[in-house]
């Protein structure tokens, strides 16, 4: 192996402390892959009030530690603790913006105003943090808009500093949908001088740009699937960020996530009635059965069962499944389950589903992890209609529970299943393009007549994706040489303009 690197790894969420999506998985399992290689990764996380320390063994590392912004200094705490994978985990605990019912919004939706006062804080406090411990990191590795700051205060403030001076960063991208974009009256608090507040750094149609920040400052950028990278650096993509992006040139990249094989296994999970594997797959057919009962539809093995799970945005093509679905339910043999939260209109349609579809949908509105693993594991196929989808961790989990997956062919979703061929039976699951509930219809009566008239090829295509290697294995190298190549990006840097103040 190489030499081991120092890595700072600032995100705001993480399983099994906070998470909202899969930001929260991958913030567990790739550090977890990282520490494997030998590097020594420590992860830096906000103390939100859900998270009770006691539970989680967490010690007092800072009792108090003095966090400099742009026009005032914060005062917080830092808990420190190992996760059950023991990845260094440290908390930021600031009462008065972390201890609240949300991690970003309350619970009608609403984003906090002072979202880019708290996460510019967390930013800060995260390079704080390892100056007060002195970790000199070789590298901070900021997830998203919510730490994207860190890869500018890097430049514009610790340019000079003896522990943070050398570091090099790289900001993954999980979703250039939000960029955490705000009003400018934050950005005295932010710090940044104003003379970097211009359209190429930080400044976007008069407000302030996070995640553009970042990607200016950064020493190299990723997004999260080779074939998203390529969709928002293409003309009028990645949100208004594709001409930032694309003059990162060669630094910025695409890299596929991977999935936790000891998290979501289905020959050891313990959120499952039964364990089963590509030999074995009697025990799926228990959890398609506790998986009816657990939703109230009628259990029968026979028949096709589809299922879906996520957050309830624009973004998840949920509307898509509002506008098929009863048409799908009505006309074919299928039972469907969906179990998600978010936009207030989903949550009462597709509450109210199975009370319009008795025995036939079952639907549970809010956040379950249980209720999640099952769905993976019991159904016969998985839904992600996404209009978008940086990567998306779901439908690799269904492949490796062996249900296959009904996707929309957009990013991460198209780089990670395989189309059916109906000519040879092969493939892993069913694809389609447009964006209409139309496409979504057929596609999904594709799936379905291929159940009940080739069940052959279904069974051949289960073993294929229950084969797939989505493990974090090659994705974890990928970031191995992506930080080598920010260091040597910084490293240039230096020679050439040193600090940006
Ligand atoms: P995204 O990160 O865009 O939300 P992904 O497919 O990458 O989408 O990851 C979603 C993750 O969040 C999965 O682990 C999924 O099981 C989990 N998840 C989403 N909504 C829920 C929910 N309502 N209950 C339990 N888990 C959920």
């Amino acid at each position: 192996m190489s030499k081991p690197l120092k890595i700072l790894f600032l995100i705001s969420e993480m399983h099994p402390y906070a998470k909202i999506g899969g930001l929260g998985d991958v913030a567990a399992s790739l550090p977890k892959a990282l520490l494997k290689m030998g590097h020594d990764v420590r992860v830096v996380i906000p103390r939100y009030s859900s998270i009770d320390p006691d539970h989680y063994n967490t010690t007092t590392c800072l009792q108090s530690m003095g966090v400099w912004m742009g026009d005032k200094e914060e005062w917080c705490s830092v808990h420190s603790t190992k996760s059950a994978d023991q990845v260094p985990v440290y908390m930021i605990e600031h009462g008065l913006f972390f201890h609240r019912e949300g991690l970003y919004h309350d619970n009608g939706m609403n984003d906090y105003d002072d979202n880019p006062r708290r996460f510019a804080f967390f930013s800060r406090a995260a390079l704080q943090l390892a100056k007060d411990i002195s970790f000199k990191p070789d590298i901070v590795h900021a997830n998203d808009w919510q730490s994207a700051l860190s890869c500018a205060y890097l430049k514009v403030w610790h340019w000079n500093d003896p522990i943070l001076g050398d570091a090099a960063s790289l900001l993954t991208l999980h979703n250039v949908a939000y960029q955490g974009i705000y009003p400018k009256d934050h950005y005295n608090y932010i710090g940044l001088g104003w003379q970097n507040f211009t359209q190429d750094k930080l400044e976007s149609y008069g407000k302030v740009n996070f995640l553009k920040g970042g990607i200016h400052y950064a020493d190299l950028v990723n997004a999260v699937s080779p074939s998203f990278a390529q969709e928002i650096t293409a003309p009028g993509g990645g949100f208004g960020l594709a001409p930032y992006l694309s003059d990162k040139k060669e630094s910025f990249v695409g890299i596929l996530n991977g999935i936790d094989y000891e998290t979501w296994n289905p020959q050891t999970d313990p959120h499952l009635p039964a364990h089963f594997s590509m030999e074995k797959l009697t025990g799926k057919q228990k959890c398609k059965q506790e998986l009816q009962r657990a939703f109230d539809l009628k259990v029968d093995k026979k028949v096709a069962l589809i299922g879906t799970v996520g957050r309830f945005v624009d973004q998840k093509g949920f509307h898509l499944i509002a506008q098929a679905i009863e048409r799908i339910l009505g006309q074919m043999h299928v039972q469907f389950v969906i179990l998600g939260s978010g936009e207030g209109d989903l949550q009462d349609y597709f509450g109210n589903l199975p009370a319009r579809y008795p025995r036939k949908a079952g639907s549970y509105i809010g956040y379950d992890n249980r209720r999640a693993h099952l769905i993976e594991a019991g159904c016969d196929f998985f839904l992600m209609p996404s209009l978008f989808e940086p990567c998306g961790l779901n439908q690799m989990y269904s492949m490796h529970y062996g249900t296959l997956p009904i996707v929309r062919a957009t990013g991460g979703l198209n780089d990670t299943v395989e189309n059916y061929n109906e000519k040879e039976g092969t493939g892993t699951g069913f694809k389609f393009s447009d964006t209409s509930p139309d496409a979504l219809y057929y596609t999904v009566g594709w799936a379905v007549s291929t159940y009940y008239d080739r069940p052959k090829h279904i069974r051949s295509m289960v073993r294929t994706a229950m084969k797939r290697d989505f493990s974090w294995q090659s994705s974890a190298l990928q970031y191995e040489a992506a930080y080598k190549r920010a260091i040597e990006n910084k490293k240039a840097f230096d020679t050439k303009s040193k600090y940006y103040w």
